[in-house]
């Protein structure tokens, strides 16, 4: 039998999922978690300058610890079956509603507000990789003690009725950058420095990166824009995007200062300028083993001890963990959650089992419940 709260997880879903907003521009997403925070009889706060909502729930007067459950709300820009639009491939509607379903869950626990001190963080614009960091400058999590996060997983990782107590996502930084040079004649390749001859030597010295083989790490170029309609004109300028992965923070310091370091090259070898600027940056999952102690036990009371999955690692990036790189002592993790989901995150049709909503609503809660010795 369906209960109320998976019937109104359910429906929530369905409306986020139809309301989709790229991110930081979560206007209406805002606006409408906002309400039901309040229904629930939540202390509500939003934004001046941005989107996202945060929600305390409990009493938090009397130093009680302070538990933060985190939900990302941005969908992505992407052409879905022939039509460029907002879409959330990457599940932030589910874990909205998830979250929104524990927050009820824990209203029907009688007594249970005097003994909690629980902050409901609806976060903007995950997909940028700078939502989480703007929640940390507004001073979201500076009284909260434990984080929860969850993301569903896709099924090649976690199976339909299992779930993960930590996803320890990589670290990932993408460069834009140009090659300013001059164009010359075709007939005289001794006048310029050609930016497709550099860009194939970066291309070149990039494969040449060696670090620690035990740290899974890559460096690649994916993008590459030079020269026009007229073939006979050897290009000056190009530009280009690259893609560093790994999967520490330590290991992603140093690919990035090879990385430099071979730019710098290519300029001095070619006697070109290149600029370059990080258009993005997430730091890889720095774990913590109280924390993923707690989502072990909640996994394990509510789908049994053989649906509890190991440490999940994936070379994916999640802004979460920008969360407790700036509070280290933060006790943080994200849930992995097993939902048959296919073909893939991100992927324009990605389809889920709505019925393991609930798994994550209740695994959730009693990660909750375990923090307080409930
Ligand atoms: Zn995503
Ligand atoms: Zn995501």
């Amino acid at each position: 039998m369906t209960s109320s709260i998976e019937k109104q997880v359910k429906d929530h879903f369905h409306y986020l999922h139809n309301h989709a907003e790229i991110s930081w521009e979560e206007v209406e997403t805002t606006k409408f978690i906002k309400r039901k925070l309040e229904e629930a009889g939540c202390k509500v706060e939003v934004f001046k300058e941005h989107t996202g909502v945060i929600g305390k729930f409990g009493d938090f007067s009397k130093g009680l610890p302070v538990v933060g459950i985190r939900a990302d709300m941005d969908a992505l820009w992407q052409e879905v079956n022939g039509t460029f639009q907002a879409n959330h491939s990457c599940g932030h509607d589910a874990h909205m509603s998830m979250v929104l379903g524990v927050l009820w869950k824990l209203t029907q626990i009688p007594n249970l507000k005097e003994q909690v001190a629980v902050k409901f963080i609806f976060q903007p614009a995950e997909e940028h990789g700078n939502g989480a960091l703007k929640m940390i400058e507004q001073g979201v999590v500076e009284d909260v003690d434990y984080l929860f996060g969850v993301h569903l997983r896709p099924k090649q990782e976690v199976a339909m009725g299992k779930a993960a107590p930590v996803i320890v996502h990589g670290a990932a930084i993408s460069f834009e950058a140009a090659i300013k040079g001059e164009d010359a004649h075709g007939a005289r390749p001794h006048l310029n420095a050609n930016a497709i001859e550099v860009g194939a030597h970066i291309v070149q010295m990039l494969s040449q990166v060696h670090l620690d083989p035990r740290v899974p790490h890559s460096v690649k170029m994916t993008k590459f824009q030079a020269g026009g309609k007229s073939s006979n004109i050897i290009p000056g300028n190009a530009s280009f995007s690259l893609d560093l992965r790994a999967q520490t923070n330590q290991v992603m310091n140093e690919l990035e200062k090879k990385v430099i370091q071979i730019l710098e090259t290519a300029k001095d070898l070619h006697g070109v300028d290149i600029e370059y600027t990080k258009e993005s940056s997430i730091v890889a999952a720095e774990t913590n083993d109280t924390a993923i102690q707690i989502m072990k036990e909640a996994i394990g009371e509510v789908l049994g001890e053989a649906n509890l999955k190991e440490d999940l690692v994936t070379p994916g990036g999640d802004d979460f963990h920008f969360y407790t790189i700036k509070k280290p002592e933060l006790k943080a993790t994200m849930l992995g959650l097993g939902c048959d989901l296919g073909p893939g995150l991100h992927h324009p049709n990605m389809k889920f089992n709505e019925d393991a909503l609930i798994h994550g609503v209740d695994i959730l809660s009693q990660a909750i419940k375990n923090v307080y010795g409930l």
